[in-house]
C-alpha cells in the first residue's frame, strides 16, 4: 500500500549537515519542496546555497540528515542514481553546454542516452523545447555562436528534455550581461506559471516577487528566515537579512 499522503512534499531534507573540512556549510537543515512550488533561496556568497542545490542532485555526498525525492531517499549509485540525475534537473551559472556539440545536440543529448528515447523522438521535442524557450533558429549552430543568455536558455531547454520532476537553478543569470537578464527570467517565470518545480537560487528580486511561493534566507549554513517574496522583500526579520538585503538592494 502506498502511504505517502498526496500532501508529501516533492523534495525533503531533513537534519541535512555537510563540511568541507573544518568548514560547516550545511548546518541542519530542514526544508520541504512542494510540488509546483516555486522556492529562491538568497543569500551571501559563500553561505551554503549551491552545496544546498548539489546536495539535492547528489552531485555532493551529505555526512548527515536525509533527503528525500517523491518520498524516497536519494538514492547513493547505479542506475538509480542516473533516474534521480534526470528527475533532478540542474542549470547552472556557466550554462555547462557541451561546446563541441550543436544546440540540437545538446538538447537531445540526455533523452537519447538516458532516458533511451528513440532519434526522430527525442529531435522533435528538442526543437520544441527550442522553440519555447526562443532559439529554436539556433538549433544547429554551436554554442560559442549564440549569445550568454541564449545559451542559458538551451541549457533550460535541455534540462527540460529530461522530463524533470524539479529544476535547480544555480544563479542562472548571474553571469549574463545585464541586457540578457531579462529573457531568461521570462523564460524561468513561464516555467513558473506551467507549474514546475523550481529552486532558483538567485538575488532577483523581480523574479522573486513574480514567480516565487516562498523565499529562504541563507547565511554561514543555515536557514535563517523563510517568508513570501513581499514580507521578505518588504519586511526581513533577522538583523543579517536585514543587512545583505540592504548590501543588494
Ligand atoms: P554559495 O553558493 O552560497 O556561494 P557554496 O555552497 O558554493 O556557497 O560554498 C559554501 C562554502 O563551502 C564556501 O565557503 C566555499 O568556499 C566552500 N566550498 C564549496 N565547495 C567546496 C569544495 N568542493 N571544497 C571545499 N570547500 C568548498
Ligand atoms: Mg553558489
Amino acid at each position: 500500500m502506498d502511504v505517502t499522503p498526496a500532501t508529501a512534499p516533492l523534495v525533503r531534507l531533513s537534519g541535512v549537515n555537510k563540511h568541507f573540512g573544518d568548514l560547516h556549510v550545511l548546518r541542519d537543515i530542514d526544508l520541504d519542496v512542494d510540488k509546483g512550488e516555486v522556492l529562491v533561496v538568497i543569500g551571501p556568497s559563500g553561505s551554503g546555497k549551491s552545496t544546498l542545490c548539489r546536495a539535492i542532485n547528489r552531485l555532493e555526498p551529505i555526512d548527515s540528515g536525509t533527503i528525500e525525492l517523491d518520498g524516497e531517499p536519494l538514492p547513493e549509485e547505479g542506475r538509480a542514481l542516473a533516474r534521480l540525475r534526470s528527475d533532478v534537473g540542474m542549470v547552472f551559472q556557466s550554462f555547462n553546454l557541451f561546446a563541441h556539440k550543436t544546440v540540437l545536440e545538446n538538447v537531445t543529448l540526455g533523452p537519447l542516452k538516458v532516458r533511451k528515447a528513440k532519434k526522430a523522438d527525442a529531435r522533435k521535442e528538442a526543437l520544441e523545447l527550442l522553440d519555447r524557450v526562443g532559439v529554436k533558429d539556433q538549433a544547429d549552430k554551436l554554442p560559442a555562436q549564440l549569445s550568454g543568455g541564449q545559451q542559458q536558455r538551451v541549457a533550460i531547454a535541455r534540462a527540460l528534455a529530461m522530463h524533470p520532476k524539479v529544476i535547480l537553478f544555480d544563479e542562472p543569470t548571474s553571469a549574463l550581461d545585464p541586457e540578457m537578464v531579462g529573457e531568461v527570467l521570462d523564460v524561468m517565470v513561464g516555467l513558473a506559471r506551467d507549474g514546475m518545480t523550481m529552486v532558483v537560487v538567485t538575488h532577483e528580486m523581480g523574479f522573486a516577487r513574480k514567480a516565487a511561493n516562498r523565499v529562504v534566507f541563507m547565511a554561514d549554513g543555515q536557514l535563517v528566515e523563510q517568508a513570501t517574496p513581499e514580507e521578505f522583500f518588504t519586511n526581513p526579520r533577522s538583523t543579517r537579512a536585514k543587512d545583505f538585503l540592504s548590501k543588494i538592494l
